[in-house]
């Protein structure tokens, strides 16, 4: 039996032209293979949605129904034998830097550490460089990594960066979100700088991330207000086109229910628009047991976006 899959579609903002060129970025923390069936504690998830046969094809079939020019995703304990031979087939360039110390290490079975994936559709852009970063907090290194990858798009020439993090979870260490936060800010600065030299003017940033930053935390706030110009992508989702939207993740631990605004596109806003984003299936439709669950593979959302460069012409 066939689950029926959870019903999204995208909404169209102010700048939506369809003769522009968008670029379809995908943000996605997919559930490691290891934390879910060995230590997140889904109570209301039947340990069989979470069999690794069937759970990569809904993850696969989530990513192929959007067909994203750039992917972005945490939490990839199986890059080596799925993501990256399968989304190679398919045209996707990729690297991968696991967690230093991936807790998916801690279960019995596990298949390596977790860790950022990035993808790109190689048809389309054009690999310039390619940094993995460590995050630091107060001088010290931490568990926490990011891939800056700097893109060039075939048809126009244009250069760009594009970011995948995945932040300190759980509530207590919003001050090292934050300082993480501060470093990567601080290390895309000096990427883009030292690529802008090069191209001769300022290169645009995709920043994608599972922040565990509810949009009141400061890390939100920094990059918010950072010198970088980055806004939050999903804001167009609200109708003031100001408020991230009420969850990205929900689900349900022996704590309860933990339902939160944690993964974000941010984006240069004087190189792009925004075309459309996917919005999310409402409470009705994720069901009382909440992510992940049959229809879903994990407990958060994909986040998916259409940008697209704001000063050319029409193709
Ligand atoms: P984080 O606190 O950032 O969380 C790691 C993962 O756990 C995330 O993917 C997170 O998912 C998930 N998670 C968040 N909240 C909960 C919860 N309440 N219950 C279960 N899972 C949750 O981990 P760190 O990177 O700081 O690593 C901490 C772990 O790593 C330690 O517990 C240890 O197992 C291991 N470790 C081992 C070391 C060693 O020497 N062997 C050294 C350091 C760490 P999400 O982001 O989706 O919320
Ligand atoms: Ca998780």
């Amino acid at each position: 039996n066939r689950p029926a899959r959870l019903h999204r579609t995208f909404v169209q903002t102010g700048h939506w032209d369809s003769k522009q060129m968008q670029i379809r970025v995908m943000q996605w923390n997919v559930l490691a293979q290891a934390l879910g069936e060995g230590m997140d504690s889904f109570v209301k998830c039947p340990l069989d949605a979470l069999n690794w046969p069937e759970r990569k094809y809904l993850i696969l079939e989530e990513i192929l129904t959007h067909k994203p020019d750039i992917l972005c995703l945490q939490e990839v304990d199986h890059y080596f034998d799925m993501f990256q031979p399968i989304l190679a087939s398919l045209g996707y360039q990729s690297s991968f830097c696991p967690k230093p110390w991936s807790p998916c290490l801690d279960v019995e079975n596990n298949n390596g550490p977790d860790g950022c994936a990035l993808f790109f559709n190689h048809k389309r852009f054009q690999l310039i460089n390619t940094t993995n970063l460590r995050l630091s907090a107060m001088m010290l290194k931490t568990n926490q990594v990011a891939i800056v990858a700097t893109l060039r798009c075939h048809a126009t020439g244009r250069a760009f960066c594009v970011a995948v993090t995945h932040l300190k979870a759980r509530s207590g260490w919003e001050v090292l979100r934050s300082a993480q936060g501060s470093d990567l800010l601080l290390n895309l600065r000096n990427i883009a700088q030292s690529v802008g030299t090069e191209e001769n003017s300022d290169v645009p940033l995709i920043v994608c991330g599972d922040f565990n930053a509810e949009p009141t935390e400061d890390v939100y706030r920094n990059f918010a207000t950072s010198s970088l110009g980055l806004d939050s992508a999903y804001k167009h989702l609200s109708t003031d086109g100001k408020t991230e939207p009420p969850y990205t993740s929900w689900k349900i631990r022996p704590s309860g229910e933990s339902c939160h605004t944690l993964d974000y596109v941010w984006y240069s806003h004087t190189a792009f628009h925004v075309h459309a984003v996917l919005d999310f299936p409402t409470a009705e439709q994720i069901g009382p047991n909440r992510l992940p669950s049959y229809n879903y593979p994990s407990d958060h959302f994909s986040l998916v976006c259409d940008l697209c460069f704001k000063d050319l012409k029409p193709v």
